[in-house]
């Protein structure tokens, strides 16, 4: 997927006015992504490791893009805005 100069995150637009528990929309937004387009456990881990040491990361947002850490590491063809991952 080409780089959006705009730093846009198509699944943090739709969850971006949802309110404390994201656990659950988190997991709706998952299961909506094609299967082959869904990232295993291991990536998603692997990426939030670097997403918890980044000074970027406040509260599970992402400074450098506005998404939401985990949402941003559900689908396989995202990537860090800083190139972290
Ligand atoms: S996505 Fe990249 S820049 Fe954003 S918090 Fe994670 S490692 Fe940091």
């Amino acid at each position: 997927m080409a780089e959006n100069r705009y730093n846009f995150c198509r699944l943090c637009e739709i969850v971006k006015n949802i309110p404390d528990d994201i656990g659950e929309y988190a997991d709706r937004l998952y299961r909506l992504l094609d299967e082959d387009e869904r990232a295993d456990s291991e990536l998603i881990g692997s990426r939030l490791k670097i997403c918890d040491e980044c000074e970027k990361n406040v509260q599970g947002t992402c400074l450098a893009c506005g998404c939401y850490c985990l949402v941003r590491s559900f689908a396989r063809s995202q990537h860090c805005p800083k190139k972290k991952w």
